[in-house]
This record gives C-alpha cells, sequence and structure tokens, in this order.
C-alpha cells in the first residue's frame, strides 16, 4: 500500500463527514490565493494547501526539487519530474498533516502562509492541456447513440469491440470548473428539410465523462505497452464535454465530431492521483470478442468509482438527472493508452485522454440528456416542476465522482458550468 493512502491516517485539519478530501486523497490542483500569485495546492476537506510556501519553508527538505517547481501556472512541470518524486511529495504531504506532528500544526506563522479556506481562493485549470483525445468506451453510451441515430438493431459499428474508438479533440477550448459555457451556433438540418440552416444549438447537451493526464510518454516512433500504460498516468479529473447534439448529428459523416463538440469542454480543477484511486481498483466487463495480444490485460484495470450529474435550473432547483459509474467502461484507461501509441504516436507530459460519455446499463445510469431523454422523446423531469428534452439556457450542470471503501472516500470535487445563451453577434 502507498505510504499517502493509509486509511488509519488522520489529519489535524479539519475534514467535514463526507468530504471528498481526506488525507489519503492529498490532489493537485491550480489556485490563486487572494490577490496573490498562482501558485499550485493540494487539499484536505475545506482546506487549500500552498504547495510553493510549503517549499520555501523547508517542508519538503531532503526531497530534491527545483525551487520555483510549485510556483507554476500549471502542474505540467511538476508532474513531468516523473512519478518518483510526485510520489515522494505526496507522501511528505501526508506525514506534515498528519494528526502525530504537530511541526506546521503548531506554528501560527507558517499556517497562515500555506493554508487557505477553499470558498475563498480560485481554482484555475490545472493542466496546460497539449493535446487532448477524447474516447468512446462505454458499450452503453455506443450502443445507445448507434441505436438512435443509425439502427436500433445493429447498433455497434463492426470495429467497436476490437478497437477503444477515439478522435483527436480541441485542447484550446477546455476551461475549469466555474467558467461559464455558451450556446454555440452551426449548421442545422431541420426534420423534413434538405437545406441546413444556421441557428444556435437546440439540443445543447453535457457529456459525463472521467479523463486522465499523461505523464512524459516515449519519444515519436515508439509505443507504451499495455503492461506499462499505468505507469504513464499522473491522475484523473471529472470531464463535461459539452455537445451540441444538431450540428453534431449533421456535421459527422463522414470524419466524426467537430463543431459540435469543439467549443467547449470543462474539467474539475483537482487531479486525482491514480496513487490515490488504488484501493477503487476492480475488474472491467469480460471482453468478448478476445481483444488483440497488444491490447489483452488481465487484473484489476478498471475503478470503481461512482458519478452523479445534477441539473440546476435558474429557479434554484437542482435535480440528479445521473448515477453512473466508471466501472462499467469497457476499455480501461491502459488499452485506451496502449492503444493510442500502438502506431507510434508520442504523448506528452499533460495530455488529456477522456473516456467517453459513461452511460451504464439502466436508463437512470445514461450520461447524457441525448440517452436520459432518449433524443427529446421521453423528456426528463426535474424537480422544480419542469422538464428538459435538452439543456436550457441557464441550467447549470455539476457532475460529482468519489470512491468509497474501508470508511474511506475519495473524491474529485466537481465540475459546474452554467450555460450562457448564444451570443447576439452573427
Ligand atoms: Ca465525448
Amino acid at each position: 500500500m502507498r505510504f499517502a493512502n493509509e486509511p488509519a491516517r488522520r489529519s489535524w485539519i479539519d475534514v467535514p463527514l463526507l468530504s471528498d478530501f481526506p488525507i489519503q486523497n492529498l490532489p493537485f490542483g491550480v489556485f490563486i490565493p487572494t490577490d496573490d500569485v498562482i501558485t499550485l495546492g493540494s487539499r484536505i476537506g475545506d482546506t487549500v494547501i500552498d504547495l510553493s510556501a510549503l517549499h520555501q519553508l523547508g517542508y519538503f527538505e531532503g526531497i530534491e526539487l527545483p525551487a520555483d517547481v510549485f510556483l507554476q501556472d500549471s502542474l505540467n512541470e511538476f508532474i513531468s519530474m516523473g512519478a518518483a518524486k510526485c510520489r515522494a511529495v505526496r507522501d511528505r504531504l501526508a506525514w506534515i498533516f498528519d494528526a502525530d506532528n504537530d511541526e506546521l500544526k503548531n506554528n501560527e506563522g507558517h499556517r497562515k502562509n500555506i493554508l487557505f479556506p477553499a470558498d475563498e481562493v480560485q481554482m484555475l485549470m490545472p493542466i496546460y492541456v497539449q493535446d487532448y483525445t477524447d474516447f468512446y468506451s462505454s458499450r452503453e453510451h455506443a450502443s445507445n447513440v448507434g441505436s438512435m441515430f443509425r439502427d436500433p438493431n445493429n447498433p455497434l459499428l463492426p470495429n467497436w469491440l476490437h478497437i477503444p474508438v477515439g478522435y483527436h479533440g480541441r485542447s484550446s477550448s477546455i476551461v475549469v470548473s466555474g467558467v461559464d459555457v455558451q450556446r454555440p451556433k452551426g449548421q442545422i438540418l431541420e426534420p423534413g428539410s434538405d437545406r441546413p440552416i444556421f441557428a444556435p444549438s437546440r439540443q445543447m447537451d453535457f457529456e459525463l465523462e472521467m479523463a486522465f493526464v499523461t505523464c512524459e510518454g516515449k519519444p515519436l516512433g515508439q509505443s507504451i505497452s499495455i503492461d506499462e500504460a499505468e505507469e504513464y498516468i499522473f491522475g484523473l479529473l471529472l470531464f463535461n464535454d459539452w455537445s451540441a447534439r444538431d450540428i453534431q448529428r449533421w456535421e459527422y459523416v463522414p470524419l466524426g465530431p467537430f463543431l459540435g463538440k469543439n467549443f467547449a469542454s470543462s474539467v474539475s480543477p483537482w487531479i486525482v492521483t491514480l496513487d490515490a484511486l488504488e484501493p477503487f481498483r476492480c475488474e472491467g466487463p469480460v471482453q468478448d470478442p478476445p481483444v488483440l495480444p497488444y491490447l489483452t490485460q488481465t487484473g484489476a484495470h478498471h475503478f470503481d468509482i461512482e458519478l452523479e450529474v445534477w441539473i440546476g435550473t435558474p429557479t434554484g432547483s437542482s435535480t440528479r438527472v445521473c448515477r453512473s459509474n466508471t466501472r462499467h467502461l469497457y476499455w480501461s484507461m491502459a488499452q485506451q493508452l496502449a492503444h493510442h501509441t500502438s502506431n507510434g504516436c508520442n504523448v506528452n507530459c499533460g495530455d488529456l485522454m477522456a473516456s467517453g460519455t459513461i452511460s451504464g446499463p439502466t436508463p437512470d445510469s445514461y450520461g447524457s440528456m441525448l440517452e436520459l431523454g432518449w433524443k427529446g422523446e421521453r423528456p426528463v423531469a426535474l424537480n422544480d416542476g419542469t422538464t428538459r428534452r435538452f439543456l436550457e439556457d441557464g441550467d447549470l450542470v455539476e457532475m460529482r465522482a468519489w470512491g468509497e471503501k474501508n470508511g474511506v472516500r475519495i473524491g474529485f470535487g466537481s465540475v459546474r458550468s452554467r450555460l450562457l445563451p448564444a451570443s447576439e453577434i452573427v
């Protein structure tokens, strides 16, 4: 077991009941304390920890770290130091904040420079995303969409059970939780028409996804094998892959997603390390037909992480519309990464690879409005008495994720963003 994961450890920092951030989590993010400089941070309970202040005050003594490694506006440089260094930092944090260690606890002057209430800081985009790839790894989601867009009797295309299908997305429009997202405009083919119009999307949707952040990969031309793949995964975050279904439906043939997807994706601010998620490993679904040898793996390479989507309406009411779990994914992250590099494609530190919408087997576990409302045919009832076929202007979409085992809950916080009306500028 990793030192920082010790389930019996308690922190001298208060951790509220059902907090996503016990001392066993210690995620990494980027924040700006009020009127101060941008710094890397971690979190326990509702307290955000300034890692550069900790470093300046000597709390990482004995771990060789560049002086400015935490004084950055992204985690990329920190992650690029390699897994051993990142682990040493996380383990040290576990000790600094252990209830049995009163060094910082009893130093009020230091505490004032290091600790901040979570609601008083601004969280920023945690990584500089050089490349973003979106997979399509939920069998239930792929079957539901195939059934609606193409053929209900044959919803999966012949390649789907052999290839972790994916496409290269747009990294420039990935934004952190809290940044509002504007309804896009685009070409839409109205029912019964054979010519498109240009208008604001009428079928705005979310996609419930998890994404993993890569460490520095191998040089161009080399592949990361299935057995090595998890060593190249730093951590995970929640990913809302906003989608305009009407734009998507008209444009996606033959080259796949484009403007129906690339206007925005939102991420949660804290990267939960793969190390912290160790206790939640589980086996994935049986893959039948068997996959090719370069994708074959045995053992527990999936993760049991609960997922929820909530829609808040302009009236202030909030409704949970989806409950799913990452264990429903057909393809593991290791399979996605091994496949991605199987042709020699290189990955960089801080690349983002999203799972694709994570739908489960039951209608209340579908991870998009397209599926929950079955392309608008079965409107979703909300707690304030209204219904939704797709998202409306002013709706606040919030996704949450956590694993829970042996009394320890490791969570992601949330990704929470409001949908704004389309711009009036043509
Ligand atoms: Ca997607």
